[in-house]
């Protein structure tokens, strides 16, 4: 049973990463998929992926400590940031890694991306944060990434790309081409003038939409709302 849970979770990972290939957010080598297997595991792409040769024999299963469980391929060394996450948010079951192009123009001029359409909130849980630099294939990339995801499913990785997780594999794939759409629309607006943003009073149901159906953080970073009672 085990087994066949596995050998179907390696079949998600190709499933996933040919899906973020197919829609444009990767070129062959760069970006990685994993999923998460149980408490202490996950299964993640191989490094310098092919995404069209890619195949479940070729997926990477490892614990949390970054030890590959069995025989086979090696992650990216980028898998570290994907083992901040799950150590971190015990609900997330997939992380996406990925260099799309108008992310990685904004990384670049370090932007966050306010809340300029309402699906930012429902999806991703609101303004999206650049992190700070760091040295790629770090630990400490991994603890940056964490600081800008805050409450949110997506982050923007300074002079880099993009981190996105998400409940499911379909959800962060998902979430992946909304990140990307946005910042190209951000992208577009910023070239002809000056963005409006959402005041933070029309967003009050969206941000009730994504707590309940879309949002991975920890326990911890829970708001208390008052309810007049109290
Ligand atoms: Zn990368």
């Amino acid at each position: 049973m085990e087994i066949d849970k596995l050998e179907q979770l390696r079949k998600t990972v190709v499933r996933g990463a040919q899906e973020i290939y197919s829609k444009g957010l990767v070129e062959d080598g760069e970006g990685n998929v994993s999923v998460r297997v149980n408490k202490n595991e996950i299964l993640v792409t191989p490094t310098s992926t092919k995404y069209l040769l890619l195949n479940p024999d070729l997926i990477v299963h490892m614990d949390l400590d970054g030890n590959i469980i069995g025989s086979g391929r090696i992650p990216s060394t980028e898998v570290k940031m994907h083992l901040a996450v799950y150590k971190d948010r015990p609900k997330v079951k997939c992380v996406i890694h990925n260099h799309s192009s108008y992310v990685s123009m904004l990384s670049i001029l370090r932007k966050n991306i306010p809340i300029i359409m309402e699906q930012q909130l429902i999806f991703l849980g609101g303004l999206i944060q650049c992190t700070e630099i760091t040295e790629a294939h770090t630990e400490e990339m991994g603890l940056s990434a964490l600081k800008a995801l805050g409450r949110n499913n997506a982050a923007i990785l300074a002079n880099h790309g993009a981190i996105i997780c998400g409940k499911s594999l379909d959800h962060a794939v998902r979430f992946s081409v909304i990140l990307e759409k946005l910042a190209k629309v951000y992208w577009g607006a910023l070239q002809i003038g000056e963005p409006h943003v959402i005041p933070q009073e029309n967003l009050e149901e969206h941000e009730k939409m994504f707590n309940s159906l879309f949002a991975c953080y920890p326990k911890r970073l829970r708001v208390k709302r008052k309810t007049g009672r109290d």
